[in-house]
């Protein structure tokens, strides 16, 4: 690590390089669920164990509004509550926090070497945690209006749609929730989706058929986005069996089409899948020793905060068994 004061609370001049000369032995790049899971089993194993998180922890289940599929909560836990809680126990074990963005890697050296705006980091073994984020629909104005009517997170905006009429896209988990979410709160919910068919968990379906303000709109998919004085207002659906078009007039759209995983800092030092995820085995072990990938940002069958947390904890386990070779 250089000298230069780093921009954070306890950060850099921190543990870090007070250990090892300054060389990390566990580097956790993000702390959503995985991440803080990793760097609680790592502190706990006696590790020297740097969480660098970009902007703030928690990641996607921060932005959760309930949770009713992790254990332990019967009647379900706020997401963020839930993050606040894996932070501070991490905290308690001994995590070093750093809050800048890892822009680069280098896995070809030893020690492995992350690049942030402010500083280079060396590291004995690299767990990347850094999830997914919501994808976009790719439509014209798509970008212009995120803010003035497009967004990405129900929890985060719905409040500006109190008895308006919004749209959510999407027939998954995210969007089942949405919906229900913001049927609380808005005048009237659009639900549309490209099928005939909810890919969400068959629990939704009855409670969304139950709501007395929602709509679906079956085998849709948006063309276009009509803006008035720079917001949205409505958005034209092209209608799939028949080729008819549909304009429905809305404040608000709420996009909840799946998720792309962030893994562009990594610049082609690992393998990713087709769809850009980091190629990873059950032991989260990636074709580089030393690497590890944990949560949402890996290859695997079920995307969730209870295999986010497991990832976390065997990749911790899987990096303090490579550190002792
Ligand atoms: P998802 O399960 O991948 O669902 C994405 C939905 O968007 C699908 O219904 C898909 O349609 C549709 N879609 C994809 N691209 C589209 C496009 N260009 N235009 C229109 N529709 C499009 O994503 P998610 O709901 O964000 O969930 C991500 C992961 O998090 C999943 O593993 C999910 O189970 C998990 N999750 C879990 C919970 C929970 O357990 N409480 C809550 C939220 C998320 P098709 O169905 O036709 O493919």
């Amino acid at each position: 690590m250089t000298e230069e004061t780093v921009p954070n609370e306890t950060s850099a001049e921190c543990k870090v390089a007070a250990a090892n000369d300054g060389v990390i032995d566990v580097a956790v790049i993000g702390a959503g669920p995985a991440g803080l899971t990793a760097g609680l089993y790592a502190a706990r194993a006696g590790l020297n164990a740097v969480l660098f998180e970009r902007i703030a922890p928690g990641g996607q289940l921060a932005q959760t509004e309930h949770m009713e599929n992790y254990p332990g909560f019967p009647e379900g836990t706020n997401g963020f509550e839930l993050a606040f809680s894996m932070k501070q126990q991490a905290d308690r074990f001994g995590v070093n926090n750093v809050g800048e963005e890892v822009v680069g890697v280098d896995f070809t050296q030893n020690p492995k070497v992350l690049t942030t705006a402010f500083n280079e980091y060396r590291a004995k073994s690299v767990i990347i945690a850094t999830g997914a984020r919501p994808r976009k629909l790719g439509l014209e104005l798509e970008d212009d209006l995120q803010g003035r009517g497009v967004s990405y997170c129900a929890t985060c905006d719905g409040n500006f749609f109190r008895d308006k009429e919004v749209m959510v896209v999407g027939g998954g988990n995210t969007a089942a929730g949405d919906a229900i979410y913001l049927s609380r709160i808005c005048k009237k919910v659009y639900l549309v989706h490209r099928r005939d068919k909810l890919r969400a968990t068959a629990i939704y379906h009855k409670r969304l058929e139950d709501l007395p303000n929602l709509e679906f709109v079956w085998n849709a998919v948006p063309r276009k986005l009509v803006a008035d004085e720079g917001k949205l207002a409505g958005v034209r659906l092209e209608m799939l069996e028949t080729g008819e078009e549909r304009d429905i007039t809305v404040d608000g759209l709420f996009v909840a089409v799946g998720t792309e995983p962030n893994t562009e800092f990594l610049g082609g030092s690992l393998q990713l899948d087709e769809t850009g995820y980091i190629v990873a085995n059950e032991s989260c072990m990636t074709e580089v020793p030393g690497v590890f990938a944990a949560g949402d940002v890996r290859t695997k069958f079920l995307h969730q905060v209870v295999t986010a947390v497991s990832d976390g904890a065997v990749c911790a386990e899987e990096a303090a068994e490579f550190l002792a070779i």
